[in-house]
């Protein structure tokens, strides 16, 4: 499995599992059968609900807890310096865990102006070693550059929507400008709109003896991404993880590069409140 290293040297692995509306009493069975299959990475969130159900997988695997990169998310009523640092701790009960490896504001509300003091208890967070590292997930440049004018850590990762139809060319940049790993969500497009089933993707799949899943999972490794897809169904958990063995060319790139519509399948973070 292939890793990213962070902004403050917490090795990632690039490919994780997520594990958004996966109801709570379904998640041990389905995060045990992507631990099974080999993640080593499994995103969730204080709105999923499912935290409970993650952490009983994760301490039903035996594998050591070094072993297992956890994220997980504050939801947006719990911005504020002092609701952040009690979302936290209520999140760690409900994981079972004593830390976690990545803690994101899962989205920035520029209209509630309250981003810049959960970050300022992130950082708290962080040095206290709760969480191994911190980051953020839908913020745009603007957002990012005045946490970069009022605080002191910069975000190690920002998780966006990030697909074909949407490829995010100038956050990829300003990650890339500014040490901020960026990580896909919807990277299969959510199942959503027809993405699996573009005729590009069918013949690169035929070409590659793969899926079309998995071509457009090749894809995200080949521009740099972390990528954490989802799947409730063994099979395709299997499948999604099974992305190593063939490389896309530049002409491959290309045929995947028309699908840009510039379209989100989600919320727009800008009025996301
Ligand atoms: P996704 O792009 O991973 O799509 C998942 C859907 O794709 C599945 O429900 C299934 O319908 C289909 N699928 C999966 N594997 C397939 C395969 N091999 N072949 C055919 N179809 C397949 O969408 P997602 O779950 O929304 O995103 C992935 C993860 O990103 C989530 O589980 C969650 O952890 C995270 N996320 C974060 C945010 C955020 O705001 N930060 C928002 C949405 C999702």
């Amino acid at each position: 499995m292939p890793t990213v290293t962070l902004n403050n040297g917490v090795s990632m692995p690039q490919l994780g599992f997520g594990v958004y509306q996966v109801p709570n009493d379904e998640t041990e069975r389905v995060v045990t059968a992507a631990l099974e299959a080999g993640y080593r990475s499994i995103d969730t969130a204080t709105l999923y609900a499912n935290e409970a159900g993650t952490g009983r997988a994760i301490a039903a695997s035996g594998l050591p807890r070094e072993d297992v990169f956890v994220t997980t998310k504050l939801w947006n009523t719990d911005q504020g310096y002092d609701s952040a640092l009690r979302a936290f701790d209520t999140s760690l009960a409900e994981l079972g865990l004593d830390h976690v490896d990545l803690y994101l504001i899962h989205w920035p509300m520029p209209a509630r102006d309250l981003y810049v003091e959960t970050w300022r208890a992130f950082e708290r967070i962080y040095t206290e070693g709760r969480a191994k590292a911190i980051g953020v997930s839908n913020f745009n440049p603007a957002h990012l550059d005045r946490l970069a004018r009022e605080s002191d850590v910069v975000p190690a990762v920002n998780q966006i929507e990030l697909h074909p139809r949407l490829p995010q060319a100038e956050l990829r940049r300003y990650g890339t400008a500014h040490g901020i790993v960026t990580e896909a969500w919807g990277p299969l497009g959510q199942g959503k709109g027809g993405l699996l089933e573009e005729p590009v993707l069918a013949e690169l799949a035929a070409k590659h003896g793969a899926s079309p899943a998995q071509v457009v999972l090749r894809w995200h490794l080949q521009l740099g991404n972390v990528v954490i897809p989802k799947s409730a169904t063994p099979a395709r958990i299997r499948e999604n993880l099974d992305v190593f063995g063939f490389t896309l060319d530049d002409d491959d790139l290309a045929s995947i590069a028309t699908l840009d519509t510039g379209t989100r399948g989600g919320p727009d973070p800008e009025t996301t409140n």
